[in-house]
């Protein structure tokens, strides 16, 4: 046996190395540059910790979180492994304390946040640490491409230069396009870089998308089994709300958004992290690099804006490789929302993004090839048998007689409308608006009056998104032809419609209430943030929030 897997048995007690981890670890401790890649869960720590331990001097490891830093220096504390972190948390004694150890090579391992390279004392004080090693852990964060863009990753490049040994970078990610990965490589100047990338394939997950007539019940039905799991909501206030209804419920749950003091972050974390709480209601500020193996399920309670930040948050199911699922709640309202951001936005990035994981939502095909086709990997099936689309769960059906129906409305109402009063003169509602206008004497006033509202905006928003609608306005989002709708009106053009859940929707007469609410300011507003830190710019304006509310 050679002594890396003795280390591996010694400190950590398994007996092999994932795929990947040996032929890194090989690398650094030979002194090149490394890049790895691989899924959440797969196993990135270990690659620059045990040539941390193998190799004489000290390992700086620059992370983005305290919390995250924290737990990793505990557990390799627990292990027996000599680590320390300095974050501006503890006292200057403490932080002086540290530093004087890393001198002394007293720690392998010092974790850093980005931010501390930036301060002048700690650079003067490299040179007189004997560093071999600099791992960048959640290395995409460097890139203005990826989604997490930290500009203080920047200051990560020069740290070499400070330090008297020009010691090796090793770079790691969950986040695999190409041009992030080309953009890391560049930006933290690797020098021939030994790269791995590893299947981003979670054969032990199961990937759902479902479409719940009511959220809130469906999470009952998916929680019942009580395990672990974390459900991602786009706002706070949805954060906030779902939580309450399950504590309502009697369920152990916890929450965690950016809006918390960092102690009640802290502490919701950890009762999490230790199944104090076994569920956790959360904005995307939670789970970068939180290493929980048991969390059984992730699901979406709103639709993400990206695949790569959903596939990062979805793979933190199922860690211990027993089956786990993800599950993404779809609903029309999200799709048209993310195809107007399409459609009023102006970076190319976004749109790519928009559009990914709107077809996502609405595909008939496996969802893991899918995936997978998107981080550039060729899977070699065409069925996983463990999707919900592969489970049959969904069916396509033909919605073209339907669309005719909107269409024609839409067209008599001189398109000036949007999708809810549209509606509700298909529906053939009674309302002191449609009296108003007159629209209770249309001739489409009521033809679609057995169809819920639900099944009739998620046929509009399909519509949306083939491109037989339009949607657009600069007040309110207003539903208009497009040259491709007269082929749909006259037949020359077929859609079909793919239903999740089809069991759940055999008797949806009754109308659907959506939870629209606050979501979609809160959902724009993280998007121009996106936006605007990947553009360096201020975020232009998209829509007039006066626009959003009526599409509430
Ligand atoms: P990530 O790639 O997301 O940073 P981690 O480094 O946190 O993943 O590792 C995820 C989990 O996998 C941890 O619990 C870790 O101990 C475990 N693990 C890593 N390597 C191995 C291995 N060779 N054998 C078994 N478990 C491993
Ligand atoms: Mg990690
Ligand atoms: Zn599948």
């Amino acid at each position: 046996m050679n002594t890396i897997n003795q280390t591996l048995k010694q400190y950590y007690g398994y007996t092999s190395f994932r795929p990947g981890q040996q032929g890194i670890i090989e690398a650094i401790m030979s002194g090149r540059d490394v890049m790895g890649i691989m899924p959440t869960g797969g196993g990135k720590s270990l690659c620059y910790q045990i040539p941390a331990v193998e190799m004489d001097g000290l390992t700086l490891v620059i992370s983005p979180l305290i919390s995250l830093m924290k737990d990793q220096v505990d557990g390799l504390l627990s292990m027996g492994i000599r680590a320390g972190f300095l974050t501006s948390q503890l006292s200057l004694d403490q932080q002086n304390e540290i530093i004087r150890q890393a001198i002394r090579s007293e720690i392998d391992l010092l974790y850093v946040s980005p931010e501390r390279l930036e301060n002048d004392y700690f650079l003067s004080r490299l040179s007189q640490m004997n560093i071999n090693l600099i791992a960048v852990d959640e290395a995409h964060c460097i890139s203005q491409w990826g989604h997490d863009f930290r500009p203080s990753y920047q200051a990560i490049p020069k740290v070499r230069a400070y330090c008297s040994t020009y010691p090796p970078f090793a770079a790691f990610t969950a986040t695999a396009t190409q041009k992030v990965r080309e953009d890391i490589a560049e930006k933290l100047e690797l020098d021939d870089p030994y790269a791995f990338t590893a299947s981003f394939d979670r054969p032990n997950l199961t990937f759902s998308i479902v479409h719940p007539k009511k959220k809130q019940q469906k999470l009952l039905d998916l929680l019942k089994d009580k395990e672990s799991s974390v459900i991602y909501c786009n706002t706070r206030k949805n954060v906030e709300r779902v939580h309450a209804f399950l504590k309502k419920k009697g369920y152990g749950v916890g929450y965690y958004h950016a809006g918390l003091t960092p102690e009640e972050r802290t502490r919701y974390q950890e009762d999490f992290l230790y199944d104090k709480t076994p569920i956790i209601v959360a904005t995307n500020a939670f789970g970068m690099g939180i290493d929980k193996s048991n969390v059984r399920r992730v699901i979406h309670y709103n639709m993400p804006l990206d695949m790569e930040s959903y596939y990062q948050e979805a793979g933190r199911a199922g860690r211990d490789g027993a089956p786990a699922e993800a599950v993404l709640f779809y609903s029309s309202q999200d799709i048209i929302t993310n195809n107007l951001l399409i459609e009023q936005g102006n970076h190319p990035h976004a749109k790519k993004n928009l559009n990914t994981i709107i077809s996502y939502c609405k595909t008939g095909q496996c969802l893991r090839k899918i995936i997978l086709d998107y981080f550039d990997e060729t899977p070699q099936f065409e069925t996983c048998d463990n999707c919900s689309n592969c489970n049959g769960e969904t069916e396509l059906v033909d919605v073209t007689k339907a669309c005719q129906k909107i269409l024609s409305c839409i067209y008599r109402m001189n398109q000036q409308y949007g999708m809810g009063l549209v509606t509700d003169v298909l529906r053939g509602k009674d309302n002191a608006r449609i009296r108003a206008q007159g629209f209770d004497d249309l001739s489409t006033y009521g033809i679609m009056k057995e169809s819920a509202d639900q099944e009739i905006k998620d046929i509009i928003a399909l519509m949306v998104s083939e491109q037989f609608l339009h949607v657009g306005g600069d007040q309110y989002p207003i539903l208009k032809f497009t040259e491709k709708s007269v082929d749909l009106l006259h037949a020359r053009s077929q859609l079909l419609m793919t239903r999740h859940q089809k069991a759940e929707r055999t008797n949806t007469k009754q109308a659907a209430v959506e939870e629209y609410d606050e979501t979609l300011f809160e959902q724009l507003r993280a998007l121009r943030k996106d936006i605007a830190a990947e553009i360096g710019k201020p975020p232009f304006v998209v829509f007039t929030d006066k626009a959003l509310m009526s599409m509430a």
